[in-house]
């Protein structure tokens, strides 16, 4: 009779866990992606995303990749990625650490992006991806070229040109030295350092062409005076001149509205 007690206890106590486990299944939440692969990349949504706005993000990101590749004079991408479009900024924070827009890892082969009808991240982050392929992840004193570029490719929120934006960081002493653009390129203001750099990457490839700023991004800032023959503090009196002959007189300018950036 002991052993039957045992026995039975046993097996209401196999019965209740059974029962719990099943209670529990009954609490899970069904998230699915789905990806398709074409070329070399693969996408991945979210599948609430429709799919005309899928196919959508797929055609922007292959026109930037076209878009990209003429700015930088290159003919072909052929590396195999990944590109998980994601729906907010937590979702970001929670997979790349950053809550950023768009986030390019050409070490793992993946970017993620959110999905944007305005101001789309796609372009920019695309550029890094394509660069860092084909040029390498720049030492840290390139970092400026690396966002700059970037940026010059995929645009800055704000109706303002480039050089509009530079004569006005001349007007208002906001202009970074190249020096802290290079050295600390995350520790500027963000709006400031970015749209600076977009400019002087700019300015730098339509004068100076793309074999020496690839050769910059390579070996880094210091090696300017041996690339380009000059330095960057002479660099700055030539984007300076260049500006103010462009624009002679301060321009009108809302600094809050711009640093609002998207
Ligand atoms: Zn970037």
């Amino acid at each position: 009779m002991k052993l039957g007690k045992i026995v039975t206890i046993i097996l209401i106590g196999f019965i209740v866990s059974c029962s719990n486990k099943s209670k529990k299944n009954e609490e899970w939440t069904k998230i699915t992606r789905e990806s398709k692969t074409i070329d070399n990349i693969t996408y991945h949504f979210s599948s609430k995303i429709h799919i005309s706005r899928r196919n959508s993000a797929i055609e922007e990101c292959q026109n930037s990749i076209t878009e990209n590749l003429k700015l930088i004079k290159e003919t072909e991408f052929t590396n195999e990625m990944d590109i998980e479009f994601l729906e907010s900024r937590t979702e970001m924070l929670k997979y790349t650490g950053m809550g950023a827009q768009g986030m390019a890892f050409p070490d793992r082969n993946t970017f993620f992006t959110l999905l944007k009808d305005k101001d789309s991240p796609i372009k920019h982050e695309m550029m890094h991806m394509i660069t860092m392929y084909k040029w390498g992840t720049p030492p840290e004193t390139s970092t400026w070229m690396n966002e700059g570029l970037a940026t010059y490719s995929g645009g800055i929120c704000s109706k303002y040109s480039l050089t509009e934006i530079y004569k006005y960081f001349i007007q208002s002493k906001k202009l970074i030295t190249m020096n802290k653009l290079a050295n600390n390129f995350y520790g500027n203001p963000e709006m400031i350092a970015y749209s600076q750099s977009a400019f002087i990457c700019k300015f730098l490839i339509d004068n100076y062409g793309l074999d020496k700023f690839k050769q910059i991004w390579v070996k880094g800032f210091n090696e300017m005076i041996s690339v380009y023959g000059f330095d960057h503090q002479q660099l700055e009196i030539i984007l300076a001149k260049y500006v103010n002959e462009k624009h002679p007189t301060n321009i009108e300018f809302d600094w809050e509205e711009f640093n609002e950036g998207c």
